[in-house]
């Protein structure tokens, strides 16, 4: 079932959204490939009616099952967005996108999907001060011992060789 809200059943009270918005609903376009989603999205949403706008407020969560950058160890990473707050206006300013809502009906799909994707982690730690690979820090140790001055004459040798 989509997230959607019928503006008039907001005419006499407040609406309480709480629910799990399946994955195919959300479509997350997942361009990063360390990070993954397999568990619905969890909402929990207070919806209120203003005299020129639609005002939401309350919680969204999504596990996303993420790869450490630093030592490729799988992990979880809770995405909580709380309080999440959106209003929107019935009649949108000029030149702003038109209004999300058509025949008295608001898909939040779409602004949840946004918001979501923004709170993504940008470089997916398993904890703030993961040391990464150790291999990675011996390769990077040995890099300056092998400049030394004898390689250039070696390969010289070696030239010669071939010729
Ligand atoms: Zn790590």
């Amino acid at each position: 079932m989509p997230l959607t809200v019928n503006i008039r059943h907001l005419e006499n009270r407040n609406l309480e959204l709480c629910g799990e918005l399946p994955l195919a609903e959300l479509a997350l376009d997942l361009r990063d490939e360390l990070i993954r989603a397999t568990e619905p999205l969890h909402y929990d949403l207070e919806i209120e009616l203003l005299d020129d706008a639609v005002l939401i407020q309350g919680l969204l969560r999504l596990t996303l099952e993420c790869q450490c950058v630093r030592c490729l160890k799988d992990f979880e990473f809770e995405l909580e967005l709380d309080p999440w707050t959106l209003h929107l206006p019935f009649e949108p300013l000029e030149g702003e996108e038109t209004t999300t809502i058509k025949n008295d009906c608001v898909d939040l799909t779409p602004l949840v999907r946004e918001d979501i994707l923004l709170g993504f982690p940008q470089h997916p730690l398993c904890k703030p001060d993961c040391g990464g690979l150790k291999q990675a820090k011996i390769g990077k140790a040995r890099k300056p011992v092998g400049q030394d001055e004898s390689k250039p004459s070696a390969w010289a040798e070696l030239n010669k060789l071939k010729l």
